[in-house]
């Protein structure tokens, strides 16, 4: 295995690095490194690889200096003899408050029945989350790490490790909005928890892959075409694979049959606009004949964790069928990212032509794509503060107007603040918000329109004799993903 160095990490940073933010870096990484000294991990190598590979995974991501920073030191307070408190002496409170948080979620550990702790571990998470989402953004880093070396550890430790990451760390990403680090740790927790249905899985991909990627080449170069034709602006048109994982729980629902796989290959189109995304859905489907019912449009009906595109099935070149999605800029990287994505974006804002750090491609992106941008700035504006405190404040205010709630088996449905039983019942299925009746908090009834509270246990009772939303929810309702089910459902009855 390669031997990192700092100027990895440095390297690495995907906002264009300021001297103060390589100096915290260098600063974090002399004082880790003189801490960990002597010290190795299971694989033999010098034991500051590690949270050298962690802060590189951040770097890349999209993290400021002080978040790698706390990457950096994460291990010290705990494996060496140096104190929390030298820590604060030397780095602050801020990087310090983070280093703590994760030593505190590392103490976390998936033991006993399932049920029992699972709940527990997933609290603790959200807690910490709450104060400052950076944490889970680091520990998160450093599970992937710990997932990437995992075989240097004795067989039952892989075992727990890797439940663990797929139980509890996996969705906590999903939730995020984080796909690349939820796909890694899932496909990384598969193979050890499934080796046989990983290998078999993997096999079947790379063959099948490989004649699908031909076709996907040539739909890319059809519909670059096709979309210059019609005058609109593609900032980006790629091919994407099917992780090991998410392809072997479909290979389930389908008998194990790949051709049934639809997705397994996909043409992915990034433009500019949502307007664009509809233009783009007309112009693939006039080259392409569409696949009926396989339209989804997440766009106007985002999922849970708010993923947004438009998904469509279609007979590409030679009538084989492919998949294609199509997103704004903003939709990818914040699937890609999720929020870390929002520290990328405030990066580059500070540089004049950040948008060419966005695919090196001097594309323009219109303000108003930049919704959050916007908040953030008006936010600023409030309190007055200078960039890089305004940072900082971030961490807070982001999940300020968040709550969390539970379902009974120990899913986490994220609401706004005053969220009801009415909202956290569309968040899990539309179904399940149209047959509501009651519900129960923590096994005592409540009122539908209840103001559900941070970390709350909610359990939705349903009939199948209510057919259909009440109309009067829409008066307290939150959500907009509750609001235009309900709106659907109510025009579907009046029809
Ligand atoms: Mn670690």
């Amino acid at each position: 295995m390669k031997i990192l160095t700092i100027e990895d990490v440095i390297k690495a940073l995907k906002n264009p690095p300021s001297e103060a933010r390589v100096a915290v870096i260098k600063k974090a990484y002399d004082f880790a490194q003189k801490a960990h000294e002597g010290q190795k991990r299971r694989s033999g190598e010098d034991y500051i690889q590690h949270p050298l590979a962690a802060a590189k995974i951040l770097a890349e991501i999209g993290m400021g200096g002080k978040t790698i920073a706390a990457c950096l030191l994460h291990d010290v307070p705990e494996d060496t003899k140096v104190t929390m408190l030298e820590v604060e002496k030397t780095f602050g409170k801020e990087i310090t408050a983070m280093v703590d948080g994760v030593t505190k979620l590392g103490k976390i550990k998936l033991r006993g029945s399932h049920e029992e702790y699972f709940l527990e571990n997933l609290r603790k998470m959200f807690i910490a989350m709450a104060t400052d989402i950076r944490v889970i953004i680091i520990k998160l880093a450093d599970r992937l790490h710990n997932m990437q070396t995992l075989e240097h550890n004795p067989p039952e430790k892989q075992i727990r490790i890797a439940r663990e990451t797929m139980e509890v760390f996996a969705p906590i990403a999903n939730r995020l909005g984080m796909g690349e680090m939820k796909t890694q740790l899932q496909d990384l927790s598969f193979q050890y928890l499934d080796p046989e249905n990983y290998n078999l899985i993997k096999e079947l991909e790379e063959k099948d892959y490989k004649q699908r990627k031909q076709y996907v080449d040539q739909a890319i170069k059809e519909l670059e075409s096709e979309l210059k034709k019609e005058g609109i602006d593609v900032l980006e048109i790629h091919g994407r694979a099917k992780s090991v994982f998410s392809l072997h729980l479909k290979l389930q629902k389908h008998d194990m049959d790949i051709n049934r796989v639809y997705d397994l290959a996909a043409v992915r189109i990034i433009v500019n606009e949502v307007a664009d995304c509809y233009e783009t859905l007309g112009v693939v489907h006039k080259k392409y004949r569409p696949m009926i019912g396989r339209i989804k449009d997440y766009i106007s009906l985002p999922k849970p964790n708010g993923y947004q595109s438009i998904h469509t099935t279609v007979f590409g070149p030679d009538g084989k069928i492919m998949e294609v999605q199509i997103r704004t800029l903003k939709m990818h990287n914040e699937a890609e990212f999720g929020i870390a994505a929002h520290w990328l974006y405030s990066e580059y804002k500070k540089k004049k032509n950040w948008r060419d750090f966005i695919f090196k491609k001097k594309k323009a992106i219109p303000e108003k794509e930049l919704e959050w941008v916007k908040q953030l700035r008006e936010w600023q504006n409030e309190i007055g503060r200078d960039d890089e405190e305004f940072i900082q404040g971030l961490k807070i205010d982001f999940f300020k107007n968040h709550i969390f709630a539970f379902t009974p088996q120990g899913d986490i449905i994220d609401l706004p603040e005053e969220g009801t039983p009415v909202d956290f019942a569309y968040a899990i299925h539309g179904e399940i918000g149209n047959h509501a009746t009651g519900a129960k908090v923590n096994n005592r009834m409540v009122p539908l329109d209840y103001q559900i509270k941070n970390g709350e246990v909610i359990e939705i009772l349903t009939s199948k004799d209510r057919k259909s939303p009440n109309a009067d929810w829409l008066k307290f309702v939150k959500t907009s993903v509750a609001k235009s089910h309900i709106r659907r459902e109510l025009k579907k009855n009046e029809s």
